[in-house]
């Protein structure tokens, strides 16, 4: 009886939270208001040159998102004027759990509750009520190496995008932002993991040009602009950019 019993709380339990997930992606999906994505910034290394970049940073900073999620949008034929809405939140002092060394799929997900849980405890109060929120680590100018790897989360409607304090990559930033964000909305990632190339043809912006290479821009879930066989380069801003028809399905902005 008390075994049935338990068993019936846990089948509870699970088909509220895929309920909560379906629901969410539902909204999330449906593009009948715009959706509220709130940037929070860390300094993620504590260091003066970057403290004194996230001093001056303001709402300007991030003013070409909005516009591009329009003009996008728009040309997948989604009929909501603004989809998507940037709000810069107040900063963030505590720094989120670092992500898994190893690539398994427990260390994936134990993450990634750990994630949703310093979100919950971390997030300062914001107006409007953002739907999704992400945690912009800032790193020196100096930095040297590659950034840590920027993830977005669509369970929890999350996302941790790693960037340079340094104004000359405001455009490089802002594509990653919105790599990210797309990623909160199902987006999925359109390049090889393990070389980072492009794959086509859903990962490219042209998969239909003649010559195929170079192209011009990139897909934004691809992230780089495929120009020969095995090179491609990171796009400068969000304008060498587009949202590819995969994509577009995968957020729900092509039915
Ligand atoms: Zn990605």
């Amino acid at each position: 009886m008390f075994k049935a019993i338990r068993i019936l709380i846990l089948l509870g339990i699970l088909v509220t939270a895929a309920g909560t997930t379906l629901i969410g992606r539902w909204q999330a999906q449906s593009w009948k208001r715009p959706q509220v994505v709130t940037l929070y910034p860390i300094n993620a290394a504590g260091d003066a040159a970057t403290e004194a970049y996230l001093q001056r940073l303001d709402e300007s900073d991030f003013a070409r998102l909005e516009p591009y999620f329009q003009d996008q949008a728009r040309r997948h034929g989604v009929a909501l004027s603004q989809p998507i809405r940037i709000v810069l939140g107040r900063r963030v002092s505590a720094l989120p759990p670092a992500p898994p060394r190893d690539r398994g799929v427990l260390a994936a997900i134990s993450w990634s509750l750990r994630m949703r849980w310093w979100a919950w405890r971390e997030t300062p109060p914001s107006s409007p009520v953002p739907d999704v929120k992400l945690f912009l680590m800032y790193h020196p100018p100096d930095f040297s190496g590659a950034l840590p790897h920027s993830i977005g989360l669509e369970k929890g409607r999350l996302g941790l995008a790693h960037l340079f304090a340094a104004r000359a990559q405001q455009g490089a930033n802002e594509v990653v932002i919105a790599h990210e964000t797309l990623h909160t909305f199902s987006a999925t990632d359109k390049y090889d993991p393990a070389t980072l190339m492009p794959l086509p043809p859903d990962g490219y912006a042209e998969p239909d040009r003649e010559p195929l290479l170079p192209q011009a821009r990139a897909e934004l879930m691809a992230g780089r602009i495929p120009l020969r066989n095995g090179e491609a380069r990171i796009p400068d801003g969000l304008a060498q950019t587009v949202i590819g028809p995969a994509t577009a399905r995968e957020i729900g902005w092509v039915k």
